[in-house]
């Protein structure tokens, strides 16, 4: 495998940055001023080319499925395959947090619901999705609006007479494939960039700190592990039959990319080379179901909020039904298809899931301080998600030999 030794080294600049974070933990500020920067600077050069990467991929991508029946097909695959996966892990979430009862011992009476958070609209997010204007939405870096627009131009594309249509086509093709060398420029100090980020939550942090919270961490975590083991590996099991360990193999650079970034969009460049290079799915199918999935497919995401609501529920000593739990499953569901890629989004979803069962808002308080540790599982799940949905495409669109080629199956 091209990349094993890449994603041995960025494994080596994980685990020395939480080393070196448990070390300073007397001395968060040296985290903070000296070696949080080189951080927030790897941050910088993966959102640098986010918009570009994704606007131009999808447009080729979307133009590449040649015609629109086949791009119908494809998404509607897509759609259900990321909405499943996402109930089954609210679901998950919520067992889990039956099972461990990370609220119980922790009592606090309901007072007053803060109202204070202000919860975004699913239908305003809806609505959003197209853009007024087209320019100001690549401007503004609403990744929503983005994928939107390339869709159109993508899909306008696909029904043109190709003499008209390939030198815009070719134009975008070629800009992706520049934003693709960038990315592998900037993977050669992805290294150095998890170790950065690492430091500094791990010096903040400590170990300590996290013992009151360190039940939803924990079911938290083992739900991100059981979701990834179970309902991944069966799906590239029985849909394109390969070994789910190589599989994990293979997006492991992503994986360990969002686990440090908290990102999924911001990933997304390692995302989608792990899933060509080392999984073996081609530039049509990655190109289009890897944008949409770091946007609209948030598994991690939904089973944190399971679980969060559960451990709510127990901590105000409020008994849920059946029908809330149902509840809480379709509105983390339909809730993940608006929440950005992007650190903490998903914490700010909560207050819709908290809202639609009557749980109290103040409660976020609770997880906001352990926020950003589930963020790193949550979003590390989100995008080895995408990419399992990628290759459950690809091996359903004819790609199985090609990836048994790359992977060895
Ligand atoms: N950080 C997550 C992501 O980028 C979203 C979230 O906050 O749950 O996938």
């Amino acid at each position: 495998m091209k990349n094993m030794k890449l994603t041995t080294k960025i494994f080596i600049g994980l685990i020395s940055g939480i080393i070196v974070g448990m070390f300073l933990q007397g001395a968060p500020d040296i985290a903070q001023n000296y070696i949080k920067p080189f951080g927030t600077l790897f941050i910088n050069m993966i959102k640098m080319i986010i918009v570009p990467l994704v606007f131009s991929s999808l447009v080729v991508g979307a133009a590449s499925i040649g015609d629109p029946k086949s791009l119908g097909r494809i998404g509607g695959k897509t759609l259900v395959y990321y909405l499943v996966t996402t109930a089954i892990a609210v679901t998950i979430g919520l067992a889990l947090a039956m099972i461990l009862k990370p609220g119980a011992g922790l009592i606090i009476p309901v007072g007053d619901a803060a109202k204070s958070v202000e919860t975004p609209s699913i239908i305003n997010t809806l609505l959003n999705i197209i853009p007024r204007n087209p320019l100001k939405g690549l401007v503004d870096g609403n990744i929503l609006q983005v994928i939107a627009f390339a869709l159109f131009l993508g899909i306008g594309c696909t029904v043109l007479p190709e003499e008209k249509s390939a030198p815009f086509v070719n134009f975008f093709d070629s800009l992706a494939e520049i934003m693709y060398k960038i990315t592998a420029f900037i993977m050669e100090v992805a290294p150095y960039g998890v170790f950065a980020l690492i430091v500094p939550v791990v010096s903040q942090y400590g170990l300590d700190v996290l013992k009151p919270l360190s039940m939803v961490i924990l079911a938290v975590y083992i739900g991100c592990i059981l979701h990834a083991i179970i309902t991944y590996s069966t799906a590239v099991k029985i849909f394109a039959k390969i070994s789910p360990l190589k599989f994990f193999k293979g997006i492991a650079p992503a994986a360990v990319t969002a686990f440090s970034t908290t990102s999924s969009s911001g990933t997304l460049p390692v995302t989608i080379r792990s899933v060509r290079e080392n999984l073996g799915v081609s530039e049509k199918i990655s190109s289009f179901v890897l944008p949409l999935g770091a946007t609209i497919n948030m598994d991690g995401t939904a089973l944190y909020q399971g679980v969060c609501a559960l451990f709510l529920a127990q901590v105000y000593g409020i008994d849920l039904s059946v029908g809330q739990m149902m509840t809480i499953i379709l509105t983390a569901t339909l809730g993940s298809i608006g929440t950005a890629g992007v650190p903490g989004a998903g914490l700010i979803m909560l207050t819709l899931v908290l809202q639609s069962v009557g749980l109290p808002l103040e409660g976020l308080v609770l997880i906001a301080g352990i926020d950003r540790i589930l963020d790193m599982a949550r979003t590390s799940v989100n995008v080895i998600g995408d990419a399992s949905c990628a290759i459950v495409i690809a091996a359903t669109e004819g790609e199985l030999e090609t990836i048994e080629e790359e992977i060895g199956a």
